[in-house]
């Protein structure tokens, strides 16, 4: 009997499993993209690789994060080319 593998936590599988996929629906990627519109703008680390993943692949939920992206930036009155850049394809 070995035991060596109690230290795979649920976090841990969690992980793995979003490493191991990371696709979103359409419907999680318009719950999650403005939050990560935000973290574009903001400078701060990519923190959610499962989003990307799906942006990139999908054209249209791209397209609806380039439009929200360019609408926070002017809101905000920021430049919006860093995190185009970001966000690829900008
Ligand atoms: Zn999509």
């Amino acid at each position: 009997m070995t035991t060596h593998r109690r230290n795979l936590t649920p976090e841990s599988v969690r992980r793995l499993t979003l490493a191991a996929e990371p696709w979103l629906s359409c419907n999680d990627c318009f719950d999650a993209v403005d939050t990560y519109v935000e973290t574009l703008l903001s400078g701060s680390p990519d923190s959610m690789p499962a989003l990307r993943a799906h942006l990139s692949g999908c054209s249209a939920c791209f397209e609806e994060a380039r439009s929200l992206l360019l609408l926070t930036a002017a809101d905000d009155g920021v430049n919006p080319g860093p995190a185009l850049r970001r966000l690829g394809r900008g």
